[in-house]
């Protein structure tokens, strides 16, 4: 039986460039700071708790003052700057530049824009840290999509600026773009209307296909990610939608050894989150089940 590694899979370049960053800091410094979860997945940050990081809350932040604090490749609203700056917290940006600049769009979109009544529209989950960041360039004057269902709240009869948070799945995007073009149509106003901006992180929508060709070279998938990852959720998909035997784990104590009977090839990969490490653990763990029985 072969066991493959997806040779695509591990983390993206703004997760590898955030721990990088906090990796060097630690090494130097041995305890860092860093404002919510450094990387959707449990392992990676034991990994860097265990070299010093300490995982803060927004309402941990508040309280402190004279430190050095890590914001995560999510990106954070300009809030949080602002209070640095009044409680002399020295900000280490880790926000991904991919963020950064969809950030810098919404910030000069809304303030060149505002004055003639359009509505930012981002299409992403409203609890999500990078939607938070995004938001906060408008002082939260925008509309948060989460589904067509969220559609109704938009004002037809009013230009609409349209962007996507990084990591949504780029088909849903493409139908939430279709069906307010119809609205459009339906009210007789043109679809010049609206003004789409496809921010979908390449890293994400450019590994589908690879990852869809990896899932058919394959037999069965399992695929490791933290279940908090929404990038994870959305690859999951992804190849269960290409190969119904994908398993989603977060722990190798997760696999079960029945699930590989039959099995000539087993695929292994993950979410932009995950680390290329935990792909190594599955595969050893995998390979000592299978010598072993
Ligand atoms: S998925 Fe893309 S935008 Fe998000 S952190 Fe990774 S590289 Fe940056």
């Amino acid at each position: 039986m072969k066991i493959n590694i997806d040779p695509y899979a591990g983390f993206c370049f703004g997760v590898t460039k955030v721990v990088d960053t906090a990796e060097e800091i630690l090494h130097r410094d041995h305890h860092l700071y860093c404002l919510g979860d450094i990387v959707h997945n449990a392992k990676e940050i034991e990994r860097l708790k265990n070299l010093g990081l300490e995982i803060i809350s927004y309402d941990q932040f508040l309280q402190l003052s004279n430190c050095k604090v890590l914001i995560r490749a999510h990106g954070e609203p300009p809030e949080t700057y602002r209070q640095a700056l009044v409680n002399n917290i020295k900000i280490v940006d880790g926000t991904c530049p991919i963020v950064l600049k969809l950030q810098s769009k919404i910030e000069e979109d809304y303030a060149e824009n505002r004055s003639a009544g359009v509505q930012i529209a981002i299409y992403g989950r409203k609890d999500h840290a990078e939607v938070r960041g995004l938001a906060g360039q408008t002082g939260n004057n925008c509309i948060i999509l989460e589904s067509e269902k969220d559609l109704d709240k938009i004002d037809y009869h009013r230009s609409i600026f349209l962007y996507a948070q990084t990591t949504m799945n780029p088909d849903n995007f493409e139908k939430i773009i279709s069906e307010i073009r119809k609205r459009l149509s339906e009210a007789g106003i043109p679809a010049s209307m609206m003004k789409c901006t496809n921010s979908i992180c390449g890293q994400v929508s450019g590994r589908i296909p690879r990852l869809k060709k990896f899932c058919q070279e394959n037999d069965i998938i399992i695929f490791g990610s933290s279940k908090k990852s929404s990038n994870g959720r959305l690859l999951f998909r992804q190849c269960k939608n290409v190969c119904e035997k994908t398993y989603f784990v977060s722990e190798t104590s997760e696999i079960d050894i029945e699930w590989l009977s039959d099995a000539r090839s087993i695929g292994i990969t993950g979410a932009t989150s995950t680390p290329r490490w935990f792909l190594e653990e599955i595969a050893a763990f995998l390979h000592n089940q299978l010598t072993s029985s």
